[in-house]
């Protein structure tokens, strides 16, 4: 409505101009008729809007009405999404559990700075027991008459598994990647 009179006001002022330019009265006339309309057009906007308080105020609510509510949405469908998520990572791949040490587990492999330095981003892979917390390499004596899991041995340490002392996984890959590096 407001639109109707502001475009009808427009086109009585090019037609004013048109008028000006030109110097026909009928220019003058025809703004004139089109400002009476561009009045009578609000005026009816004006009646419309002393009623409409109570529509623009339920419209108001209704808009941010939605508007608040979506925040809520988005936030009870990213719940589900990151529990589904993380149920995925834990039910999907079979991720072995790192237990505290045991009396059965072997110790700890002392690791030198350099080999940790050469083994730490090594993707070679080293096998890991469910349920205890060593890596080791394939040979290990340890590892008999167990059922091994393989992992990339970056993986292994950043799921919190520490290198067998029987076996010394560490410092044989350290040793694998030396031959490696000399080779190439
Ligand atoms: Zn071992």
């Amino acid at each position: 409505m407001i639109m109707g009179a502001a475009l009808l006001v427009l086109l009585g002022l090019g037609l004013f101009v048109a008028g000006l330019l030109t110097g026909v009265t009928a220019w003058y006339w025809a703004c004139v008729a089109v400002c009476a309309a561009a009045a009578v057009l609000i005026v009816l906007a004006r009646r419309s809007m002393s009623r409409a308080p109570v529509r623009t105020a339920a419209g108001a609510a209704g808009a941010s009405g939605p508007v608040a509510a979506a925040p809520a949405e988005t936030v009870t469908a990213a719940t589900p999404a990151g529990t589904t998520e993380s149920g995925a990572s834990a039910a999907g791949a079979p991720v072995p559990a790192v237990r505290h040490d045991e009396p059965d587990d072997p110790p700890v492999e002392e690791v030198e700075v350099t080999d940790l330095l050469l083994i730490v981003d090594l993707t070679d892979e080293v096998l890991v027991v469910d349920e205890h917390p060593r890596y080791h390499v394939a040979d290990c004596r340890w590892l008999q008459g167990r059922s091994t899991i393989p992992l990339p041995l970056d993986e292994a340490r950043t799921d919190g598994f520490t290198p067998c002392g029987v076996c010394r996984p560490d410092r044989t890959l350290a040793a694998r990647a030396r031959a490696r590096r000399s080779g190439s």
